[in-house]
């Protein structure tokens, strides 16, 4: 019989984090809850952290600790949620993780995916995409057979998100928060790592094997 699995995945912008997410919950039927989705839906549903959300997003500010705290609480009380979970961008602080124990919420396992900076960087600031067709394309992994441009014949261009200084301060701003809050799973003997490699199902296999382990 499987364990039940109350998972957090940590991981940098462009590490993989989501797409491990999907497949964890496919394997395991568990929902994969991103606290970014969940607060749009409770925006959408119009419930009490919902309203309570709107009312910063509107008025174009942060929403704050307690109100995102509250609607993963009103998430984790799902019926869906019983048999484990995986929730992916929350906690990113230690006052959101002990909030989180202070809920009463048991976690069963941390897992950070690793991928060095300059991986990334390599990664993002290699894609291409194209405004005409949408196709993408990353100049070392999966080149454009016309160079510089898409096989369509439209000149290739870099995303805003995929600049390699927007990157870099994204990175710097992820192990800034994230240090200290694989310090404080770690000391609760809930953290474990797992190097992302070049292939996805390479990671996916870590991943597992870190769970079943
Ligand atoms: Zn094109």
């Amino acid at each position: 019989m499987k364990r039940e699995i109350k998972l957090i995945l940590l991981g940098a912008p462009g590490a993989g984090k989501g797409t491990q997410a999907e497949i964890i919950s496919k394997k395991y039927s568990i929902p994969a809850i991103s606290t970014g989705a969940i607060i749009r839906a409770a925006i959408k549903n119009g419930t009490e952290m919902g309203l309570a959300a709107k009312a910063y997003t509107d008025s174009g500010a942060l929403v704050p600790d307690s109100v995102v705290i509250g609607i993963i609480k009103e998430r984790l009380a799902e019926p869906d949620c019983e048999r484990g979970f995986i929730l992916d961008g929350f906690p990113r602080t230690v006052p959101q993780a002990s909030a989180l124990d202070e809920m009463g919420v048991e976690i069963t396992d941390v897992i950070s995916i690793e991928v060095a900076d300059e991986k990334i960087l390599e990664r993002m600031s290699g894609r291409r995409v194209c405004k005409n067709c949408g196709a993408t394309y990353h100049v070392k992994y999966n080149p454009s057979p016309l160079g510089d441009k898409c096989a369509c014949g439209e000149e290739l261009t870099v995303r805003a998100d995929d600049d390699p200084e927007v990157v870099k301060s994204r990175l710097v701003t992820y192990h800034e928060m994230t240090e200290p809050l694989k310090d404080y799973y770690a000391s609760k003997g809930k953290l474990k790592t797992v190097e992302g490699q070049e292939k996805l199902e390479d990671t996916t296999a870590l991943v597992s094997a870190a769970l079943e382990a």
